[in-house]
């Protein structure tokens, strides 16, 4: 069974860029019948706030992104305690003392040689009696995963293909700070053995954190998952992470953005399928595939997003949206004004206006006159705009736009707006005439 995960920090708010990799899994999960798992990635105390973890949950659910189990990382301690005794059994961890300034010192002198910046392993060659300094220094040990160089690190990526490291040419990893605190790699490849993770897809900034993660895997006596990473995702003009405050999941529900459009958009953005506007997510988690992933840069373009949410609105049944529409909106109004709905709040003002009260337009003599004799032609029926219509025209030769307009200014206040053959009789019959007597009064 697929099992995927998604594993937020709770340090700000999800953006569509998270989004869409949390809505990868679990469409990489459903569409096999799998597993999609939430982790939340605290292990960062100072930065992670639990307003944010509850704002994650919020999120997903409101994306339709069903979560089937949830694990925290500042829960599992003893968990990576455990791990981490047989890593440092097997000789897979060492004890480090650089300080921050000292590393980056390094790096200088390395590479004003022309060499890469790669640890130097100075802390595999301390012997017991430099660790017995530094515990009477006072000074305690970070630690470094020991990198296995005997062989190559290869995997096939699901989107990137045969991927390929000499792990000669990485810096052993820290996993663990002085402080005894964890840092993000050794609890994730820990936590995805632990909680069944068969594939793990994220950015492809973590490429060379897997490098080494499947040395952990192996490690620690499992068999690494498959990996897949995918391009990132940028705004129209480049970077997104400039403005990913106005990308919060929270400020697109905010803008009239449907979770749907969010989910049929991100879906397959940055794919060889085309983005349509498709509300049922089953539907895209069936046609969901890796091969289809390019490798450039996935393009965010938030007219885009505009304008399918406008097709998905257009689809949403009055059921879906019953709650947030004005009291007293039937369902019959939810249909005639959802045609001419760019978000589910504008049916607000459409409402307002089957509703009333609307203002009178200004118009000429000749129209008002019209309109007088419309109001002594209105009659009720099944359809009685299209009544009212071919009676006036009969009677008053007027057609076309001559016709309609000032039936439908009079009527609305508006120019434009939902087809009146459905606006006419959820106006109402006495409403319609005291419209048009009103119109035709000036
Ligand atoms: N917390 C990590 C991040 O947000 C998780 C990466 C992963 O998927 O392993 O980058």
């Amino acid at each position: 069974m697929t099992v995927t995960r998604f594993a937020p920090s709770p340090t700000g708010h999800l953006h569509v860029g998270n989004i869409r990799t949390a809505l990868h899994n679990w469409l990489l999960a459903h569409k096999s019948g799998g597993r999609f798992l939430l982790r939340i990635d605290d292990t960062d105390a100072e930065r992670s706030r639990e307003e944010y973890v509850e704002a994650i949950r919020a999120d997903l659910a409101w994306l339709g992104l069903t979560i089937d189990g949830e694990q925290r990382q500042s829960a599992r301690a003893p968990i990576y305690q455990d791990a981490f005794e047989r890593l440092r059994a097997a000789g897979r961890v060492y004890r480090c003392y650089e300080t921050a300034q000292e590393l980056e010192l390094k790096r200088k002198i390395q590479l004003g040689r022309g060499l890469p910046p790669i640890y130097d392993r100075a802390g595999l060659a301390l012997d017991d009696a430099d660790h017995a300094r530094f515990a009477y220094q006072g000074v305690a040990p970070h630690w470094r995963f020991k990198l296995d160089h005997g062989e190559p690190i290869e995997w096939l990526d699901g989107i990137r293909g045969r991927q390929h490291f000499e792990p000669a040419q990485l810096s052993d990893p820290v996993v663990r700070r002085a402080d005894g605190s964890w840092l993000y790699m050794l609890p994730s490849a820990i936590d995805d053995i632990e909680m069944g993770v068969t594939d793990v897809l994220r950015g492809e900034d973590h490429v060379s954190n897997t490098a080494a993660q499947t040395q952990m895997f192996t490690a620690l006596g499992a068999e690494p998952p498959r990996f897949a990473h995918e391009a990132l995702l940028v705004g129209r003009e480049g970077k997104l992470s400039k403005r990913l405050g106005s990308l919060s999941v929270g400020a697109l529900r905010d803008s009239g953005i449907e979770p749907q459009a969010v989910t049929a958009l991100l879906a397959r953005l940055g794919t060889s399928l085309p983005v349509e506007p498709i509300a049922d997510i089953a539907v895209l988690a069936n046609s969901f595939d890796l091969s289809t992933f390019g490798r450039a840069p996935a393009r965010f373009d938030e007219a885009k997003l505009e304008r399918l949410n406008h097709a998905i609105v257009h689809q949403l049944s009055y059921a879906e949206v019953a709650d947030r529409l004005p009291a007293g909106m039937s369902e019959a109004a939810w249909l005639a004004v959802r045609p001419n709905l760019e978000t589910v709040a504008d049916a607000t003002d459409w409402w307002q206006v089957i509703a009333g009260p609307v203002a009178a337009p200004a118009l000429n003599e000749d129209d008002r006159r019209f309109l007088a004799e419309a109001a002594a032609h209105l009659a009720w029926s099944d359809d009685p705009w299209g009544a009212l219509t071919g009676a006036l025209k009969q009677a008053t030769g007027r057609k076309g736009k001559s016709l309609f307009m000032p039936l439908r200014q009079a009527l609305t206040g508006r120019d434009h707006g939902p087809d009146m053959h459905a606006l006419l009789p959820l106006i109402g019959e006495k409403e319609a005439r005291q419209r048009l007597e009103r119109a035709a009064a000036g």
